[in-house]
């Protein structure tokens, strides 16, 4: 297939577009290159002749026509989005223009270029969302397809916003749509402002290791590569019109995270001290939502995928992947807004 796929220099987009790829399929990758963005994350296919790049933004209605008619896809998968929680808390506004309005204006590209194409309908209109849309779980339970909305961020709130459209594009005008929730990832490429990531590289740097309130909040952790994996399963294999939960079967505390990533550095790159004794513990994010957890039955039962790696496997994996790759991470850290705590509102 053809792919159009958006946000591809971004962390998750970037695993998609390599490895569709490696799949054999073509892409167009379209993005505005915004602080999030790093096109050395899809330096390894730039140069393949079924590969094109596309500076655009999703909010440039002309931009998308002219991708659309120029490229001609079969599919987009999109995942261009503002991402960051905390930075959704400090200014909100980019996020509704980029993920709610930029989402409108790809759908009706995309619905202009489909009906142009004499609505054929194997095209697939692919939605990548989070599983934040669905609030916040207690102890106990977990999210399914058919969990009611109850986003408590501006970021959540946005993506679900942008959800809500997709699935009314299809309702209304017929639009092939595929919808994906999805758990929080971890991997290479991850942009240095997120836990993980941030945890590798303060305590390298041998700076405090600050986790939000007392490291109680549960997060399902999934490996950047696996949710690639399901992503082009679901585009290929994926029932139109349907949502599928992706998880990583891998619920861990943020504090117990950051001690198995102290634990994994400790083995691999030992200091004078454990790097444990970095951690810190600071004011929690407002509105910080304690608990989110997928029930994966759908996408196992339906298309047979599971996560292919341990949260243990899957970190180890990610902590080499900063060690060995330090010129990729030092290039960002003076990106804006880069080792700073945001969000404090
Ligand atoms: P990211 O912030 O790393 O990358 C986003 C990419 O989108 C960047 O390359 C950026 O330049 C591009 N972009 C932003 N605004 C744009 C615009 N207006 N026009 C064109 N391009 C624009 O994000 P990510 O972590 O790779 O997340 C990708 C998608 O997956 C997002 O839709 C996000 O909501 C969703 N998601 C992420 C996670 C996670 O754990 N990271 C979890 C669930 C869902």
């Amino acid at each position: 297939m053809k792919l159009l796929v958006t946000g591809g220099a971004g962390f998750i987009g970037s695993a998609v577009v390599r490895r569709a790829m490696a799949d054999g399929h073509s892409v167009v990758n379209l993005d505005a290159l915004t602080y999030a963005a790093c096109l050395e994350n899809v330096a390894s296919v730039a140069d393949h002749p079924d590969y094109a790049f596309e500076q655009a933004d999703i909010r440039d209605r002309a931009a998308l026509d002219r991708i659309f008619s120029q490229h001609r896809p079969d599919a987009v998968m999109h995942l261009a989005a503002e991402s960051h929680v905390d930075r959704s808390i400090d200014g909100p506004a980019t996020f509704i223009e980029t993920n709610v309005l930029g989402t409108f204006h790809l759908l009706e590209a995309a619905r202009s270029y489909w009906n142009g194409q004499g609505r054929p309908q194997d095209f697939r209109f692919h939605h990548i969302s989070t599983d934040e849309v669905f609030g916040s779980l207690g102890e106990e339970g977990m999210f399914t397809e058919e969990t009611p909305y109850d986003p408590r961020s501006p970021y959540s709130a946005s993506k679900a916003s942008s959800d809500h459209m997709v699935r009314a594009w299809q309702e209304t005008y017929g639009l092939p749509i595929l919808l994906t929730n999805c758990s929080n990832n971890y991997g290479p490429f991850h942009f240095p402002e997120k836990l993980v990531p941030v945890v590798i590289l303060n305590a390298l740097a041998n700076k405090p290791i600050a986790v939000y309130g007392k490291g109680e909040n549960v997060r399902d952790w999934l490996y950047v590569e696996d949710h690639a994996d399901a992503l082009l399963l679901v585009l290929e294999k994926g029932k139109v019109g349907r949502s599928y939960n992706i998880g990583g079967e891998n619920e861990a505390r943020n504090i117990d995270l950051v001690q198995m990533i102290c634990a994994i550095l400790d083995r691999l790159r030992p200091g004078t001290r454990p790097y444990a004794s970095l951690i810190e513990f600071v004011a929690d994010r407002p509105g910080h939502d304690l608990r989110y957890a997928i029930d994966p039955a759908r996408i196992r039962d339906e298309l047979g995928w599971r996560p292919s790696v341990t949260l243990e496997e899957g970190l180890e994996r990610t902590v080499r992947w900063y060690l060995d790759n330090e010129a990729w991470w030092r290039a960002l850290l003076d990106r804006e807004g880069v080792g700073r705590r945001l969000g404090t509102a």
